[in-house]
Protein backbone atom coordinates (compact mmCIF):
# COMPACT_ATOMS: atom_id res chain seq x y z
CA UNK A 1 0.00 0.00 0.00
CA UNK A 2 2.93 2.67 0.28
CA UNK A 3 4.08 4.76 -2.25
CA UNK A 4 7.75 4.91 -2.16
CA UNK A 5 8.94 7.30 0.17
CA UNK A 6 12.27 8.88 -0.36
CA UNK A 7 11.30 12.13 2.23
CA UNK A 8 14.16 12.00 5.17
CA UNK A 9 13.00 14.92 6.70
CA UNK A 10 12.28 13.39 10.16
CA UNK A 11 15.74 12.02 11.39
CA UNK A 12 16.54 10.67 7.89
CA UNK A 13 12.70 9.33 8.18
CA UNK A 14 9.71 10.68 6.47
CA UNK A 15 8.10 12.83 8.08
CA UNK A 16 5.08 11.21 8.62
CA UNK A 17 6.61 9.16 10.97
CA UNK A 18 6.60 12.28 13.33
CA UNK A 19 2.90 12.12 13.09
CA UNK A 20 2.30 8.67 14.07
CA UNK A 21 5.15 8.73 16.68
CA UNK A 22 3.42 11.42 18.20
CA UNK A 23 -0.37 9.83 17.73
CA UNK A 24 1.64 6.43 19.70
CA UNK A 25 3.00 8.36 22.04
CA UNK A 26 -0.25 10.81 23.43
CA UNK A 27 -2.46 7.59 23.53
CA UNK A 28 0.67 5.30 25.32
CA UNK A 29 0.15 8.50 27.39
CA UNK A 30 -2.70 7.98 28.13
CA UNK A 31 -3.41 4.33 28.35
CA UNK A 32 -0.07 4.23 30.66
CA UNK A 33 -2.01 6.92 32.79
CA UNK A 34 -5.19 5.30 33.11
CA UNK A 35 -3.27 2.02 33.99
CA UNK A 36 -1.28 3.43 36.80
CA UNK A 37 -4.07 4.55 38.71
CA UNK A 38 -6.94 1.89 37.45
CA UNK A 39 -6.56 -0.63 40.34
CA UNK A 40 -5.40 2.04 42.79
CA UNK A 41 -8.56 4.33 42.31
CA UNK A 42 -10.65 0.59 42.65
CA UNK A 43 -9.18 -0.21 45.79
CA UNK A 44 -8.92 3.04 47.72
CA UNK A 45 -11.47 4.26 50.46
CA UNK A 46 -11.44 7.72 48.56
CA UNK A 47 -12.17 6.44 45.24
CA UNK A 48 -14.52 3.20 44.24
CA UNK A 49 -13.75 1.42 48.00
CA UNK A 50 -14.14 -2.12 45.57
CA UNK A 51 -11.89 -5.25 47.41
CA UNK A 52 -9.04 -6.63 45.96
CA UNK A 53 -10.67 -9.53 44.36
CA UNK A 54 -13.54 -7.47 42.17
CA UNK A 55 -10.46 -4.83 41.67
CA UNK A 56 -8.13 -7.71 40.44
CA UNK A 57 -11.19 -9.20 38.33
CA UNK A 58 -11.55 -5.68 36.88
CA UNK A 59 -8.70 -4.87 36.06
CA UNK A 60 -7.25 -7.85 34.47
CA UNK A 61 -10.63 -7.68 32.14
CA UNK A 62 -9.73 -3.99 31.21
CA UNK A 63 -5.79 -4.72 30.51
CA UNK A 64 -6.25 -7.99 28.74
CA UNK A 65 -9.66 -6.49 26.71
CA UNK A 66 -7.44 -3.23 25.33
CA UNK A 67 -4.88 -5.96 23.74
CA UNK A 68 -7.43 -8.48 22.47
CA UNK A 69 -9.27 -5.91 20.77
CA UNK A 70 -6.40 -5.54 18.59
CA UNK A 71 -7.75 -8.38 16.31
CA UNK A 72 -11.59 -7.00 15.93
CA UNK A 73 -10.00 -3.26 15.08
CA UNK A 74 -7.28 -4.51 12.66
CA UNK A 75 -9.65 -6.57 10.99
CA UNK A 76 -12.02 -3.43 10.68
CA UNK A 77 -9.42 -1.27 9.28
CA UNK A 78 -8.63 -4.17 7.29
CA UNK A 79 -11.72 -4.01 5.81
CA UNK A 80 -14.32 -1.26 6.36
CA UNK A 81 -12.34 1.56 7.51
CA UNK A 82 -9.17 1.84 6.49
CA UNK A 83 -5.98 2.48 9.15
CA UNK A 84 -6.21 5.96 8.54
CA UNK A 85 -9.63 6.47 9.61
CA UNK A 86 -9.80 3.46 12.18
CA UNK A 87 -6.73 5.55 14.24
CA UNK A 88 -8.87 8.84 14.15
CA UNK A 89 -12.18 6.72 15.70
CA UNK A 90 -9.68 4.83 18.09
CA UNK A 91 -8.06 8.10 19.33
CA UNK A 92 -11.67 10.03 19.77
CA UNK A 93 -12.99 7.10 21.77
CA UNK A 94 -10.34 6.64 23.90
CA UNK A 95 -10.56 10.44 25.06
CA UNK A 96 -13.95 10.27 25.42
CA UNK A 97 -13.54 6.67 27.20
CA UNK A 98 -11.48 9.06 29.67
CA UNK A 99 -13.94 11.55 30.05
CA UNK A 100 -16.20 8.97 31.23
CA UNK A 101 -14.46 7.62 33.95
CA UNK A 102 -13.89 11.06 35.17
CA UNK A 103 -17.28 11.06 36.15
CA UNK A 104 -18.11 10.21 39.89
CA UNK A 105 -20.77 7.09 38.72
CA UNK A 106 -19.43 3.44 38.65
CA UNK A 107 -21.67 2.97 35.44
CA UNK A 108 -19.82 5.82 33.46
CA UNK A 109 -16.56 4.44 34.92
CA UNK A 110 -17.64 0.81 33.33
CA UNK A 111 -19.13 2.05 30.22
CA UNK A 112 -15.59 4.48 29.84
CA UNK A 113 -13.21 1.22 30.45
CA UNK A 114 -15.66 -0.38 27.47
CA UNK A 115 -15.19 2.65 25.05
CA UNK A 116 -10.93 3.19 25.77
CA UNK A 117 -10.73 -0.72 25.06
CA UNK A 118 -12.56 -0.76 21.46
CA UNK A 119 -10.52 2.55 20.85
CA UNK A 120 -7.14 1.16 21.59
CA UNK A 121 -8.18 -2.14 19.56
CA UNK A 122 -8.67 0.67 16.72
CA UNK A 123 -5.80 2.66 17.09
CA UNK A 124 -3.18 0.71 18.68
CA UNK A 125 -2.58 -2.20 15.48
CA UNK A 126 -3.28 0.20 12.88
CA UNK A 127 -1.29 3.34 13.88
CA UNK A 128 1.54 0.42 13.46
CA UNK A 129 1.00 -0.97 10.17
CA UNK A 130 0.83 2.91 9.20
CA UNK A 131 4.09 3.10 10.38
CA UNK A 132 4.94 -0.37 8.40
CA UNK A 133 3.29 1.53 5.43
CA UNK A 134 5.34 4.61 5.00
CA UNK A 135 8.54 2.69 3.76
CA UNK A 136 8.28 0.75 0.51
CA UNK A 137 9.33 -3.19 0.32
CA UNK A 138 12.91 -3.28 0.81
CA UNK A 139 13.09 -0.13 2.39
CA UNK A 140 16.43 -0.54 4.56
CA UNK A 141 15.34 2.27 7.00
CA UNK A 142 12.30 -0.12 8.28
CA UNK A 143 13.79 -1.42 11.66
CA UNK A 144 14.87 1.90 12.50
CA UNK A 145 11.66 3.78 11.89
CA UNK A 146 9.78 1.19 14.53
CA UNK A 147 13.08 1.76 16.84
CA UNK A 148 12.07 5.32 16.81
CA UNK A 149 8.45 4.77 17.20
CA UNK A 150 9.14 1.99 19.90
CA UNK A 151 10.79 5.67 21.63
CA UNK A 152 7.69 7.38 21.26
CA UNK A 153 5.84 4.46 23.21
CA UNK A 154 8.53 4.88 25.86
CA UNK A 155 8.42 8.85 25.85
CA UNK A 156 4.39 8.43 26.64
CA UNK A 157 4.32 5.49 29.06
CA UNK A 158 7.31 7.30 31.04
CA UNK A 159 5.94 11.01 31.26
CA UNK A 160 2.35 9.95 32.24
CA UNK A 161 2.55 8.66 35.10
CA UNK A 162 4.35 10.94 36.41
CA UNK A 163 1.82 13.69 36.05
CA UNK A 164 -0.98 11.42 36.11
CA UNK A 165 0.31 9.61 38.83
CA UNK A 166 0.41 12.99 41.28
CA UNK A 167 -2.57 14.26 39.92
CA UNK A 168 -4.42 11.09 41.09
CA UNK A 169 -3.09 10.25 44.41
CA UNK A 170 -2.14 13.53 45.49
CA UNK A 171 -5.13 15.73 44.14
CA UNK A 172 -7.70 14.27 42.87
CA UNK A 173 -8.90 10.89 41.02
CA UNK A 174 -11.21 12.29 38.89
CA UNK A 175 -8.87 15.32 37.63
CA UNK A 176 -6.09 12.90 36.49
CA UNK A 177 -8.69 10.95 34.14
CA UNK A 178 -9.58 14.32 32.57
CA UNK A 179 -5.98 14.78 32.06
CA UNK A 180 -5.45 11.75 30.67
CA UNK A 181 -8.11 12.63 28.29
CA UNK A 182 -6.82 15.97 27.23
CA UNK A 183 -3.52 14.47 26.45
CA UNK A 184 -5.34 12.08 23.96
CA UNK A 185 -7.55 15.12 22.50
CA UNK A 186 -4.09 16.80 21.48
CA UNK A 187 -2.68 13.44 19.88
CA UNK A 188 -6.26 13.78 18.23
CA UNK A 189 -5.77 17.29 17.01
CA UNK A 190 -1.94 16.73 16.49
CA UNK A 191 -2.86 13.34 14.10
CA UNK A 192 -5.43 15.45 12.15
CA UNK A 193 -3.20 18.50 11.91
CA UNK A 194 -0.40 16.15 10.48
CA UNK A 195 -2.46 13.16 8.69
CA UNK A 196 -1.06 15.40 5.44
CA UNK A 197 2.53 14.03 5.75
CA UNK A 198 0.94 10.45 5.76
CA UNK A 199 0.75 9.86 1.52
CA UNK A 200 -1.66 7.61 0.71
CA UNK A 201 -0.89 5.14 3.38
CA UNK A 202 -4.06 3.60 5.20
CA UNK A 203 -6.86 5.54 3.37
CA UNK A 204 -9.11 2.63 1.80
CA UNK A 205 -9.77 -0.83 3.22
CA UNK A 206 -8.71 -3.64 1.21
CA UNK A 207 -10.82 -4.21 -1.82
CA UNK A 208 -13.35 -7.24 -1.77
CA UNK A 209 -12.61 -10.11 -3.85
CA UNK A 210 -16.66 -11.00 -4.52
CA UNK A 211 -19.81 -10.19 -3.29
CA UNK A 212 -20.06 -13.35 -0.86
CA UNK A 213 -16.74 -11.93 0.73
CA UNK A 214 -17.98 -8.79 1.38
CA UNK A 215 -21.73 -10.15 2.50
CA UNK A 216 -19.56 -12.26 5.13
CA UNK A 217 -17.63 -9.54 6.70
CA UNK A 218 -20.86 -7.90 6.60
CA UNK A 219 -22.09 -10.36 8.62
CA UNK A 220 -19.45 -10.33 11.23
CA UNK A 221 -19.84 -6.99 11.64
CA UNK A 222 -23.62 -6.80 12.78
CA UNK A 223 -22.69 -9.77 15.01
CA UNK A 224 -20.18 -7.50 16.66
CA UNK A 225 -22.58 -4.50 16.61
CA UNK A 226 -25.15 -6.95 18.57
CA UNK A 227 -22.62 -8.28 20.88
CA UNK A 228 -21.58 -4.45 22.19
CA UNK A 229 -25.48 -3.54 22.82
CA UNK A 230 -25.90 -7.02 24.34
CA UNK A 231 -23.17 -7.00 27.13
CA UNK A 232 -23.96 -3.69 29.04
CA UNK A 233 -27.75 -4.32 28.40
CA UNK A 234 -26.72 -7.48 30.63
CA UNK A 235 -24.23 -5.95 32.84
CA UNK A 236 -27.02 -3.25 33.94
CA UNK A 237 -29.61 -5.54 34.35
CA UNK A 238 -27.70 -7.31 36.74
CA UNK A 239 -28.42 -10.49 35.10
CA UNK A 240 -24.06 -10.97 34.38
CA UNK A 241 -22.27 -9.49 37.17
CA UNK A 242 -19.06 -7.32 36.29
CA UNK A 243 -16.85 -10.55 38.04
CA UNK A 244 -18.54 -12.71 36.11
CA UNK A 245 -17.68 -11.27 32.81
CA UNK A 246 -13.61 -11.25 33.72
CA UNK A 247 -14.20 -15.07 34.18
CA UNK A 248 -15.87 -15.40 31.37
CA UNK A 249 -12.76 -13.33 29.35
CA UNK A 250 -10.82 -16.33 30.97
CA UNK A 251 -12.40 -19.05 28.83
CA UNK A 252 -12.67 -16.93 25.75
CA UNK A 253 -9.03 -16.13 25.51
CA UNK A 254 -8.24 -20.17 25.93
CA UNK A 255 -11.17 -20.66 23.21
CA UNK A 256 -9.67 -18.26 20.79
CA UNK A 257 -6.21 -19.09 21.35
CA UNK A 258 -6.83 -22.88 21.03
CA UNK A 259 -8.87 -21.57 17.69
CA UNK A 260 -6.85 -19.21 16.02
CA UNK A 261 -4.24 -22.12 16.33
CA UNK A 262 -5.97 -24.60 14.76
CA UNK A 263 -7.28 -22.08 11.99
CA UNK A 264 -3.84 -21.23 11.49
CA UNK A 265 -1.94 -24.79 11.58
CA UNK A 266 -4.39 -26.51 9.04
CA UNK A 267 -3.76 -23.81 6.76
CA UNK A 268 -2.41 -25.33 3.38
CA UNK A 269 0.94 -24.93 4.11
CA UNK A 270 5.14 -26.96 2.86
CA UNK A 271 6.27 -28.64 5.65
CA UNK A 272 9.06 -25.89 6.52
CA UNK A 273 6.22 -23.62 7.27
CA UNK A 274 3.73 -25.80 9.37
CA UNK A 275 7.27 -26.54 11.13
CA UNK A 276 7.47 -22.41 11.25
CA UNK A 277 4.10 -22.07 12.50
CA UNK A 278 4.69 -24.89 15.64
CA UNK A 279 7.87 -22.68 16.49
CA UNK A 280 5.34 -19.22 16.68
CA UNK A 281 2.54 -21.48 18.90
CA UNK A 282 5.58 -21.99 21.24
CA UNK A 283 6.72 -18.41 21.32
CA UNK A 284 3.45 -17.53 21.76
CA UNK A 285 3.00 -19.41 24.92
CA UNK A 286 6.74 -17.96 26.13
CA UNK A 287 5.63 -14.65 25.59
CA UNK A 288 2.00 -15.09 26.81
CA UNK A 289 4.16 -16.50 29.98
CA UNK A 290 6.74 -13.34 30.04
CA UNK A 291 3.81 -10.62 29.78
CA UNK A 292 1.85 -12.64 33.04
CA UNK A 293 4.78 -11.61 34.85
CA UNK A 294 6.15 -8.76 33.78
CA UNK A 295 2.62 -6.91 33.22
CA UNK A 296 2.20 -7.04 36.91
CA UNK A 297 3.62 -3.74 37.24
CA UNK A 298 -0.27 -2.21 37.21
CA UNK A 299 -1.53 -4.79 39.64
CA UNK A 300 0.73 -6.45 42.47
CA UNK A 301 3.93 -4.69 41.79
CA UNK A 302 1.54 -1.36 41.84
CA UNK A 303 -0.22 -2.41 45.10
CA UNK A 304 3.58 -3.28 46.97
CA UNK A 305 4.96 -0.17 45.77
CA UNK A 306 1.26 1.59 47.11
CA UNK A 307 1.31 -0.39 50.54
CA UNK A 308 4.85 -1.36 51.46
CA UNK A 309 7.21 0.63 50.05
CA UNK A 310 9.01 3.91 51.65
CA UNK A 311 7.91 6.50 48.90
CA UNK A 312 9.96 9.56 49.67
CA UNK A 313 13.03 10.72 47.76
CA UNK A 314 15.49 13.09 49.50
CA UNK A 315 13.04 14.03 52.07
CA UNK A 316 10.18 14.42 49.66
CA UNK A 317 7.07 12.10 49.19
CA UNK A 318 6.29 11.16 45.59
CA UNK A 319 3.09 9.37 44.65
CA UNK A 320 3.81 5.37 44.56
CA UNK A 321 2.37 4.88 40.91
CA UNK A 322 5.57 7.10 39.78
CA UNK A 323 7.17 3.52 40.22
CA UNK A 324 5.58 3.40 37.11
CA UNK A 325 7.98 5.30 34.98
CA UNK A 326 10.47 3.28 35.80
CA UNK A 327 10.60 0.66 32.63
CA UNK A 328 10.06 3.28 30.00
CA UNK A 329 13.09 5.19 31.40
CA UNK A 330 15.73 1.85 31.38
CA UNK A 331 13.83 1.33 28.53
CA UNK A 332 14.79 4.42 26.71
CA UNK A 333 17.93 3.85 28.07
CA UNK A 334 19.31 0.70 27.62
CA UNK A 335 17.59 0.53 23.75
CA UNK A 336 20.47 1.67 22.25
CA UNK A 337 23.10 -0.41 24.17
CA UNK A 338 21.15 -3.41 23.34
CA UNK A 339 21.32 -2.74 19.58
CA UNK A 340 24.39 -2.07 19.39
CA UNK A 341 24.88 -5.41 21.91
CA UNK A 342 23.44 -7.53 19.35
CA UNK A 343 25.37 -6.17 16.33
CA UNK A 344 28.91 -6.15 17.92
CA UNK A 345 28.03 -9.75 18.72
CA UNK A 346 27.58 -10.87 14.67
CA UNK A 347 27.37 -14.92 14.24
CA UNK A 348 27.34 -15.04 18.18
CA UNK A 349 24.32 -13.09 18.46
CA UNK A 350 21.77 -15.28 20.37
CA UNK A 351 19.04 -17.05 18.25
CA UNK A 352 15.57 -16.01 19.00
CA UNK A 353 14.37 -18.78 21.40
CA UNK A 354 17.67 -17.84 23.33
CA UNK A 355 16.66 -14.51 23.62
CA UNK A 356 13.40 -15.58 24.69
CA UNK A 357 15.18 -17.43 27.69
CA UNK A 358 16.80 -14.41 28.65
CA UNK A 359 13.61 -12.98 28.73
CA UNK A 360 12.04 -15.31 31.18
CA UNK A 361 15.06 -15.62 33.24
CA UNK A 362 15.31 -11.47 33.98
CA UNK A 363 11.61 -11.53 34.44
CA UNK A 364 11.90 -14.55 36.84
CA UNK A 365 15.31 -12.96 38.48
CA UNK A 366 12.92 -9.70 38.98
CA UNK A 367 10.61 -10.93 40.90
CA UNK A 368 13.30 -13.19 42.93
CA UNK A 369 14.79 -10.25 43.97
CA UNK A 370 11.50 -8.87 45.13
CA UNK A 371 11.28 -11.76 47.40
CA UNK A 372 13.22 -10.14 50.08
CA UNK A 373 11.25 -6.72 49.86
CA UNK A 374 8.44 -8.90 50.06
CA UNK A 375 10.55 -10.74 53.57
CA UNK A 376 11.14 -7.28 54.95
CA UNK A 377 7.84 -5.80 54.56
CA UNK A 378 6.25 -8.60 56.49
CA UNK A 379 7.36 -7.02 59.91
CA UNK A 380 5.21 -4.38 58.59
CA UNK A 381 8.32 -1.67 57.55
CA UNK A 382 7.90 0.41 54.84
CA UNK A 383 10.99 -1.32 52.66
CA UNK A 384 13.46 0.70 50.48
CA UNK A 385 12.06 2.08 46.90
CA UNK A 386 15.14 0.62 45.40
CA UNK A 387 13.83 -3.17 45.65
CA UNK A 388 11.23 -2.04 42.71
CA UNK A 389 13.97 -0.08 41.11
CA UNK A 390 15.95 -3.22 41.16
CA UNK A 391 12.66 -5.78 39.65
CA UNK A 392 12.01 -2.84 36.84
CA UNK A 393 15.58 -2.84 35.92
CA UNK A 394 15.70 -6.66 35.58
CA UNK A 395 12.05 -6.57 33.96
CA UNK A 396 13.22 -4.06 31.36
CA UNK A 397 16.35 -6.04 30.55
CA UNK A 398 13.89 -9.46 29.86
CA UNK A 399 11.80 -6.58 27.55
CA UNK A 400 14.19 -6.13 25.58
CA UNK A 401 15.29 -9.63 25.03
CA UNK A 402 12.01 -10.92 24.57
CA UNK A 403 9.44 -7.81 22.90
CA UNK A 404 11.20 -6.14 19.81
CA UNK A 405 12.61 -9.87 19.28
CA UNK A 406 9.46 -11.56 19.30
CA UNK A 407 7.68 -8.97 17.16
CA UNK A 408 10.35 -9.33 14.13
CA UNK A 409 10.78 -12.71 14.34
CA UNK A 410 6.62 -13.13 14.07
CA UNK A 411 6.67 -11.01 10.74
CA UNK A 412 9.90 -13.55 9.63
CA UNK A 413 8.03 -16.88 10.78
CA UNK A 414 4.65 -16.36 9.98
CA UNK A 415 3.44 -17.74 5.90
CA UNK A 416 2.92 -14.40 4.07
CA UNK A 417 -0.69 -14.95 3.29
CA UNK A 418 -1.15 -15.25 7.10
CA UNK A 419 1.18 -11.94 8.33
CA UNK A 420 -1.48 -9.82 9.75
CA UNK A 421 -3.55 -12.66 11.42
CA UNK A 422 0.35 -13.39 13.12
CA UNK A 423 0.39 -9.68 14.19
CA UNK A 424 -2.71 -10.57 16.20
CA UNK A 425 -1.59 -13.80 17.97
CA UNK A 426 1.56 -11.49 19.17
CA UNK A 427 -1.14 -9.17 20.65
CA UNK A 428 -3.29 -12.24 21.61
CA UNK A 429 0.16 -13.34 23.72
CA UNK A 430 0.20 -9.90 25.56
CA UNK A 431 -3.49 -10.09 26.12
CA UNK A 432 -3.53 -13.32 27.42
CA UNK A 433 -0.41 -12.34 30.03
CA UNK A 434 -2.55 -9.41 31.05
CA UNK A 435 -5.38 -11.23 32.03
CA UNK A 436 -3.51 -13.33 34.15
CA UNK A 437 -0.84 -10.84 35.28
CA UNK A 438 -3.85 -8.58 36.42
CA UNK A 439 -5.85 -11.78 37.89
CA UNK A 440 -2.95 -12.29 40.34
CA UNK A 441 -3.27 -9.69 42.09
CA UNK A 442 -6.48 -11.24 43.70
CA UNK A 443 -3.81 -13.14 45.61
CA UNK A 444 -2.23 -10.27 46.68
CA UNK A 445 -3.82 -10.50 50.56
CA UNK A 446 -4.58 -14.23 50.39
CA UNK A 447 -1.00 -15.25 50.10
CA UNK A 448 2.34 -14.10 51.81
CA UNK A 449 4.11 -11.80 49.25
CA UNK A 450 7.30 -13.31 49.16
CA UNK A 451 5.24 -16.76 48.63
CA UNK A 452 3.51 -15.23 45.41
CA UNK A 453 6.79 -13.04 44.19
CA UNK A 454 8.63 -16.26 44.88
CA UNK A 455 6.44 -18.44 43.29
CA UNK A 456 5.96 -16.20 39.40
CA UNK A 457 10.05 -15.68 39.90
CA UNK A 458 11.02 -19.33 39.55
CA UNK A 459 7.65 -20.49 37.73
CA UNK A 460 9.24 -18.24 35.00
CA UNK A 461 13.13 -19.11 35.61
CA UNK A 462 11.78 -22.78 35.53
CA UNK A 463 9.72 -22.19 31.97
CA UNK A 464 13.17 -20.38 30.77
CA UNK A 465 15.23 -23.87 31.91
CA UNK A 466 12.60 -25.91 29.75
CA UNK A 467 12.70 -23.87 26.93
CA UNK A 468 16.59 -23.61 27.28
CA UNK A 469 16.52 -27.54 26.88
CA UNK A 470 14.44 -26.82 23.40
CA UNK A 471 16.59 -24.31 21.92
CA UNK A 472 18.62 -26.33 19.90
CA UNK A 473 15.22 -27.94 17.92
CA UNK A 474 13.56 -25.16 18.11
CA UNK A 475 16.60 -23.34 15.66
CA UNK A 476 15.89 -26.42 13.28
CA UNK A 477 12.65 -26.29 12.83
CA UNK A 478 12.59 -22.53 12.38
CA UNK A 479 14.19 -23.55 8.65
CA UNK A 480 16.77 -21.05 7.83
CA UNK A 481 15.66 -17.93 10.00
CA UNK A 482 17.86 -16.40 12.34
N1 LIG B 1 5.37 -1.40 26.29
C1 LIG B 1 4.96 -1.77 24.97
C2 LIG B 1 3.74 -0.98 24.55
O1 LIG B 1 3.08 -0.42 25.36
C3 LIG B 1 4.68 -3.26 24.88
C4 LIG B 1 3.56 -3.70 25.75
C5 LIG B 1 3.18 -5.13 25.55
O2 LIG B 1 3.14 -5.67 24.44
N2 LIG B 1 2.85 -5.79 26.61
O3 LIG B 1 3.44 -0.92 23.39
Amino acid sequence: MATPNLDTSFFGHPRGLATLFFTEMWERFSYYGMRALLLLYMVSPTGLAFDKGKGAAVYGMVVSLVYLMSIPGGWLADRFLGQRKAVLYGGIAIAVGNFCLAAPSVEMFYLGLGIISLGTGLLKPNVSTLVGGLYATGDPRRDAGFSIYYMGINIGAGISPLIVGYIGQFVEWHLAFVVVGVGMSLGVLQYLADAKHLGDAGLHPAPWTSPAEAAAHKRYLWLGLAVLVLLPLLLYSGVLSITQLADALGVLLLFITVAVFAAVYFGPWSPVERKRILVIFVLFLVAALFWSSFEQAGSTLNLFADEKTQNTLFGFAFPSSWFQSLNSIFLIAMAPLFGWLWLKLGPKEPSVPAKFVLGLVFVGAGFLTLVGGAMLAKNGIKVSPLWLVLTYFLHTIGELCLSPVGLSAMTKLAPAQVVGLIMGVWFLATSVGNYIGGRLAGFYETMPLDTLFGAVGAFAIGAGIVLALFIKPLRTMMGGIK
